[in-house]
């Protein structure tokens, strides 16, 4: 059991249960293909693990921001492909959630099938929470599994009401990592912690700052923000960017740390032009009038990185500067590097800091997948996503009376033995707890095969397929899944990346 009331998918039967798993399959699209499938390897373990576990297994997520149904250059066809591709399962795709086709097909489906949902987004209940999509997901799902830790900071329909609707629900293997790692920086970090922050905007951190002030030792801040704090201190700052209605809270922070003896750093050279878009940078010790600082000169990232190495625990969260164009990378890209060599346990916030830790190919103990969602858990907010994952307190008192029944003396005496001594009066001791600790060393998805099927996507989708089981009794000739998915109508025009979150 993850948190408090949280279940995690070792605390449920998954045998012969229909499954709805919500991922985030956000990936970033060029030209109609998935470039980048992070995201899609890392819901395999969850995926593999409830396969292997005999579920019948119906994935959903969201791409983008569609406008509406027609925006079909956020469809989430090429991740089907890509998907099938990286794991040799018959993909197949459900252009229409709210159709009764995927009630239909979830009874098809088995170790080597699943079913992948069209874009939520495409439908406008996944934001208006009319109930539509619930009712339709509750009416063929048995257990509700969230992997998707990147929109948990969001109240979407499939984030907090598909959980509603069904018996059982749980946190994925990447949503318990995500915790596990960030908890442990938030509750427990190491000392001393140091905490780097970076990024455009001081009013995004504000909120961490205050609640991780007292068990930070060190604060590190670079990019925009770096500014308004500079400006605090009446050092001059060109033209840069400057939160002016923060500057008073920014001297408010600066007296607060000195008071509890806290070690803060600030940029003390630059990498300065005319504008974001300029190719070149010259390296300054102070921001001239007219320039702009852009990232942060090698003798602030020096100073940074001896500080950062006497720490034991190190939370690094937006960048040190304009890092997407390459005149003002060093900064983020030094930092990275001198953090990857660290022996520290090493966390990077989701977002901006991810991407550069990819970009840089930095080494860290945890990558976050939610740049939102880990900003809202490191400030102490309550996450939606993991609101509705809790199970109610009746489910809870339901499932300790059937494990006090069934309970055998050789597990409580086992549970004993393991310090954990049952209490026959708290409903926390779940049966499950007990015959499953978490192995943390168990990998899976690396080891897994499943029977690899030369139909392509196995389904046309051709609605009229829908609303009764197409399985065919015939062999069936292989197939390519662009006979599958008609890819003449997906738009094969660049598309940008779509946004971390959200
Ligand atoms: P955030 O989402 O707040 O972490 O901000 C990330 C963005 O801050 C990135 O897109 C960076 O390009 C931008 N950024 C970092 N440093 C600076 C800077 N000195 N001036 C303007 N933008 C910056």
């Amino acid at each position: 059991m993850l948190l408090n009331n949280i279940q995690t998918l070792k605390d449920i039967e998954f045998k012969n249960k229909r499954v709805f798993l919500r991922v985030d399959f956000n990936c970033p699209l060029k030209d109609g293909e998935v470039s980048d499938d992070t995201r899609i390897k890392a819901a395999l373990p969850t995926l593999n693990y409830l396969l292997q576990e005999g579920a019948k297994v119906v994935l959903g997520s969201h791409l983008g921001r569609p406008k509406n149904r027609k925006d079909i250059q956020f469809s989430l066809a090429p991740v089907a492909e890509t998907l099938q591709k990286l794991t040799d399962l018959d993909v197949i795709f459900v252009d229409d959630p709210l159709s009764d086709a995927p009630s239909a097909l979830v009874k098809t489906l088995n170790e080597s099938k699943v079913l992948l949902l069209e874009n939520l987004r495409f439908s406008t209940d996944e934001k208006e929470k009319t109930g539509k999509l619930a009712s339709k997901i509750g009416s063929y799902t048995d257990i509700y599994i969230n992997d998707a830790f990147g929109v948990c900071h969001r109240s979407d329909s499939s984030v907090v009401a598909f959980p509603e609707v069904v018996k059982e629900r749980a946190a994925g293997f990447l949503i318990e990592k995500e915790i596990q790692a960030l908890s442990q920086v938030k509750e427990e970090p190491k000392r001393p912690f140091g905490l780097i922050l970076g990024g455009a905007k001081v009013s995004d951190k504000l909120p961490m700052i205050d609640t991780l002030m007292e068990k930070t030792d060190v604060f590190v801040i670079g990019g925009a923000m770096a500014f308004t704090f500079l400006k605090a201190k009446s050092v001059p700052v060109g033209s840069s960017l400057v939160e002016d209605d923060l500057v008073h809270a920014c001297k408010s922070i600066i007296k607060r740390l000195e008071q509890r003896g806290k070690k803060l750093f600030l940029p003390e050279d630059f990498y300065v032009a005319d504008s974001i878009e300029d190719t070149k940078a010259t390296l300054s010790g102070f921001v001239p009038e007219s320039k702009m600082g852009l990232d942060v000169g090698p003798r602030t990232i020096d100073t940074y990185l001896k500080a950062l190495g006497e720490c034991e625990t190190v939370l690094w969260n937006g960048p040190m500067g304009v890092f997407e164009n390459p005149a003002f990378e060093s900064g983020t890209k030094s930092l990275c590097e001198g953090l990857s060599k660290m022996s520290s346990k090493r966390i990077v916030g989701g977002g901006d800091s991810a991407a550069a830790a990819v970009k840089f190919k930095g080494e860290f103990d945890h990558v976050s997948t939610g740049g939102g969602a880990s900003l809202a858990f490191l400030e102490g907010r309550n996450l939606p996503g993991l609101e509705a994952l809790r199970i109610k307190r009746k489910e809870l008192l339901e499932k300790t009376r059937y494990t006090l029944e069934t309970l055998s003396d050789e597990e409580l005496e086992q549970s004993e033995a393991e310090g954990r001594p049952f209490d026959k009066n708290s409903p926390y001791n779940l049966k499950s707890d007990v015959k499953k600790p978490y192995d943390s060393k168990k990998s899976f998805g690396s080891n897994q095969t499943f029977n690899a099927k030369e139909t392509g996507y196995g389904q046309k989708r051709d609605e009229s397929n829908f609303g009764s089981s197409t399985e065919s009794t015939q062999p069936k000739p292989p197939q390519t899944t662009q006979t599958i998915i008609n890819k003449t109508t997906i738009r094969r025009s660049a598309v940008k990346k779509p946004p971390e979150e959200s």
